[in-house]
């Protein structure tokens, strides 16, 4: 598996997938990362410092994935990673954070002195969709709720079961409320959750033009970060 990557188009960052404790939740219906988890932490802290000495810091921005939250790293990779910080003068660290953790944000831009952009997978505003089908249990009401906390949502597009108008309303509020997004296509895993191949073709050919909106990036498949498998 592919653990480390630099991103050069849009937002240029080097962007490290680390291991981490097993997700707060791991019930979303359509997820299978959470594979990647694990409670040997002897196990971590060796993958994670492998990792994290790839890091050179020459865009000075580091993106930090984990199959889960940034809070369900271990301590001590989280004190690697802001003595990084300080070695090769990184200015701004992207993490994930799931809902439920929404009020300690703060103590982890505390905790690591520098900005942090945090990510939130949202995966649709209609909390219908998210919450009963796809099961995240995140239960803001409105993206301006997101908005109080965290800085940039990922969406999914083209589950069977969404539908056209839920796109576009995602993607407005995306636009609207934030400066910064991920959409996600979503693609086949081991979960029951299903792509819509017709939808998928519908949002590439209407959307085509996010490809060129600086603040939006669009993964056609899950590597296309150039981690994970
Ligand atoms: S919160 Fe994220 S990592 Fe956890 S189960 Fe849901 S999608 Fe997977």
């Amino acid at each position: 598996m592919e653990r480390y990557n630099i991103i050069t188009s849009k937002k240029p960052r080097e962007i490290v997938l680390l291991k981490s404790f097993p997700c707060i939740w791991g019930k979303c219906t359509f997820c299978d990362y959470t594979e990647d988890n694990s409670i040997n932490k002897e196990e971590l802290l060796q993958i994670n410092h492998e990792i994290l000495t790839k890091v050179t810091g020459e865009t000075g921005v580091l993106e930090i994935i984990n199959s889960g939250s940034c809070f369900e790293l271990p301590i001590e990779t989280l004190e690697e990673i802001r003595c990084i910080i300080i070695q090769k003068q990184v200015k701004q660290l992207l993490f994930e954070s799931h809902w439920v953790y929404r009020h300690k944000l703060q103590e982890m831009r505390d905790f690591m002195g520098i900005p942090i952009l945090f990510k939130i997978g949202v995966e649709t505003f209609h909390n219908e969709f998210r919450q009963n089908y796809l099961k995240k249990n995140a239960d803001f009401k409105t993206p301006e709720e997101v908005r109080n906390y965290f800085d940039s949502p990922c969406l999914l597009v083209g589950i069977k079961g969404q539908t056209k108008e839920m796109v576009e309303e995602d993607i407005r509020h995306l636009k609207r409320y934030f400066d910064h997004g991920t959409i996600n296509v979503f693609t086949n895993n081991s979960t029951p959750v299903k792509k819509d191949e017709a939808l998928i073709e519908w949002f590439i050919k209407k959307y085509k033009y996010l490809e060129h909106d600086s603040a939006i990036e669009i993964l056609y498949e899950n590597t296309d970060f150039g981690v994970g498998t």
